[in-house]
């Protein structure tokens, strides 16, 4: 008779629930491996329980007719060898994820199949001939020379699993990889160590030792998951990448954005937003079974695919027709108008990072384009290559202060005279072809060299008004941007260069957009109230373009709006075009604000802004941007000659 113990199995059995207790408690729905996983946890439990129930019908604790106590260890024997094979299935499928290669995991989990009815046929060929274990006369139970089968069916898909990681190894996760360091020679030991001390029930320890390897690499896992969504967060799209990347693996990623879900939000509340960003996910997944779906940033999601046979075109297209459609919640209805962009990767030399700043730009062009899908190649590769060459040439001039500070005279219709002018950068490349603002402020602004180029322009501003070379003029007018006018040095910063030059606040004027005033209105309007009791004032700037509405000249203290080239286009041809520019010069001098025509370009013009009272005027007709000598002539001849005839 053998003698048992089993306070290893009883211990096994409390943490396997708490196991199982803990992996159905998440809020997401189930993954495919988390309810392969969940499987292995109830096949684990079910075969620790029958073996107890065993180990007491053999005693004879519990009385049963011999054909059940055959039935009973039979069960046991195969629940316990097709645990293994489900946890070796679901090892394979790991230690495969990221090699996406479905044909390997299929024939992995034929191969498992294949080795679980062979035992499984072995179990049942032992009832007649007793090879795993059989009952004598008197009832008691002995092991059969193939009793320990089912440790070798265990030993060959541990191996098979080895030889699958050391194959894949590069594409393995480090967390499969400190599993498969861990799992194969812990195992090897304790099945040495149960064949060594029978009478010591090991298997239970062995199988909740494996599930517990498990789950805290599955744990580990969920630090990649986004919470809301169940998919993928950044980071684990990022070591996704990394992994096929690091394999040169071929694959298809596609990014998607979806614009406005402000208004989303707004329409239906956050709950509902929420809501509405699950389903997307959900949709993504469903429209592509074999892709991955991340939750890249708030409102995009970024899907990888394997390569396409075709040209991939087709995949945008199914998203596309799906997000034309209403998503559906309940009974709320919303269209999520979304955004594409995608790179194909076939095998090339990418890094993670770069991969990631073509995907984010290439969203960045669809998003600001007609709808159309931006795929990263040729054209958007380009337009990003000449970025980064800009953001490295204005460092560099930074550096080696190449940047000048041009001065566009401003005509003061009531004096007669240029009494004011505008600041505008200037930039060149090192072969002299000059760069618009238009194009290096905004990337200025993303890349942050915007301060040192405000700082720049005011200390240069500043230092041409102390110099006494342009005293025509009264003041001269900066353009600040978003960044700087909420930056918090900007009050003290200005009141130490007047300081410094000696200047009067009454000289330095500074045009902000709507665009810039409507970040933070609230704080917008301290700032400006703060500046303007020094005595500075204020521009809005780009009146007439998308960014400006009328209120906001209103609610905060401009004293001068100057009215965007566009409004001039039609000017003073257009009867209409005529109307909304007298019109809205008689409206701000009723609100006691100044106004400026900007981009006055023939005298056409110039004559009908002067005569309907425009304030001030500035435009290629007028004069256009200088260097600094160059205006101090201007201003001097401008005086001596005759004035331009307004
Ligand atoms: P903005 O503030 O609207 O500046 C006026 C722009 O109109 C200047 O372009 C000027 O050269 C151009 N302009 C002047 N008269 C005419 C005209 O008769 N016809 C036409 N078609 N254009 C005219 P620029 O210098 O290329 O500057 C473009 C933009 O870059 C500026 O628009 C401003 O938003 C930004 N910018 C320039 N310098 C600075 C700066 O120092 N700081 C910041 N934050 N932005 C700047
Ligand atoms: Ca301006
Ligand atoms: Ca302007």
């Amino acid at each position: 008779m053998i003698r048992w113990s089993l306070s290893a199995e009883l211990l096994c059995i409390i943490i396997l629930m708490l196991l199982m207790f803990s992996s159905h408690g998440q809020k997401q729905a189930p993954t495919r491996s988390q309810r392969v996983y969940q499987t292995c946890l109830l096949l684990s439990l079910d075969s620790i329980l029958l073996n107890i129930l065993c180990v007491f019908t053999i005693v004879g604790t519990i009385a049963v007719p011999l054909w059940l106590n055959v039935l009973l260890n039979s069960l046991y024997f195969f629940i316990s060898v097709l645990m293994c094979s489900v946890m070796a299935a679901y090892l394979f499928s790991l230690i495969l994820e990221h090699a996406y290669s479905d044909q390997t995991l299929r024939r992995a989990i034929v191969f498992v199949a294949v080795l679980t009815l062979f035992f499984a046929a072995a179990v049942l060929w032992n009832i007649p001939s007793g090879i795993l274990f059989f009952f004598d006369e008197q009832g008691a139970y002995h092991r059969g020379p193939l009793n320990a089968l089912g440790y070798g069916i265990l030993a060959v898909e541990l191996a098979a699993l080895v030889v699958c990681y050391l194959l894949h190894r590069q594409s393995v996760s480090r967390n499969m990889a400190h599993v498969m360091h861990a799992l194969p020679p812990l195992v090897v030991l304790m099945i040495v160590f149960q064949r060594l001390y029978p009478e010591i029930l090991l298997n239970g320890a062995i199988i909740t030792i494996a599930d517990l390897i498990l789950y805290i690499s599955f744990q580990s896992r969920r630090l990649d998951l986004d919470s809301l969504t169940g998919v993928g967060n950044r980071k684990g799209f990022r070591n996704e990448l990394s992994l096929r990347l690091a394999s040169r693996q071929r694959f298809q990623v596609i990014l998607l954005g979806l614009q406005q879900f402000s208004d989303i939000n707004r329409r239906f509340g956050h709950q509902l937003g929420d809501a509405f960003l699950y389903e997307t996910a959900r949709q993504l997944e469903r429209l592509f079974p074999r892709g991955r779906v991340f939750r890249f940033g708030n409102v995009e999601f970024a899907l990888l695919l394997p390569y396409p046979d075709d040209d991939g075109a087709a995949r945008l297209q199914t998203i596309r027709d799906r997000f034309e459609k209403p998503l559906t919640l309940g009974t709320d209805q919303a269209v999520l108008t979304a955004r594409l962009a995608d790179l194909l990767c076939a095998g090339e030399h990418w890094t993670v990072g770069r991969l990631l700043e073509a995907l984010e730009y290439s969203l960045d062009l669809a998003r600001k384009g007609d709808g159309e899908p931006v795929r990263f190649q040729g054209q958007a590769a380009q337009m990003l290559q000449r970025r980064k060459d800009l953001v490295s040439l204005m460092r560099q001039s930074l550096q080696e202060r190449r940047f000048r500070v041009w001065y566009q005279p401003v005509w003061n219709t009531a004096a007669g005279a240029f009494t004011s002018a505008e600041a505008l950068l200037r930039l060149s490349t090192p072969e002299g072809e000059p760069i618009s603002p238009a194009e290096f402020i905004p990337l200025a602004e993303e890349s942050g060299l915007i301060n040192d180029l405000s700082w720049l322009v005011l200390e240069e501003v500043c230092r041409l008004l102390s110099g006494g070379t342009v005293s025509a003029l009264e003041s001269v007018s900066i353009n600040l941007s978003m960044q700087q006018f909420l930056d918090p040095d900007l009050v003290p910063r200005l009141r130490r260069c007047l300081e410094t030059y000696a200047l009067s606040p009454t000289q330095l004027k500074i045009e902000i957009t709507e665009r810039v005033a409507a970040q933070d209105i609230g704080r917008t309007a301290a700032v400006m109230d703060q500046l303007s009791s020094m005595g500075i004032h204020f521009y809005l700037d780009d009146f007439g373009t998308g960014w400006s509405n009328l209120s906001c000249a209103l609610d905060l203290p401009f004293q001068c709006v100057k009215l965007d080239h566009s409004l001039l286009s039609a000017y003073p041809a257009s009867s209409r075009s005529r109307q909304l520019i007298h019109g809205l010069v008689a409206l701000f001098h009723e609100l006691d604000v100044a106004v400026v025509a900007e981009g006055v370009e023939t005298q056409a013009q110039a004559d009908a802004l002067g005569g309907c009272g425009v304030d001030w005027l500035q435009g290629y007709h007028l004069a256009r941007p200088m260097p600094e000598e160059a205006l101090v002539t201007f201003l001097n001849t401008a005086e001596k000659e005759a004035l331009p005839r307004v």
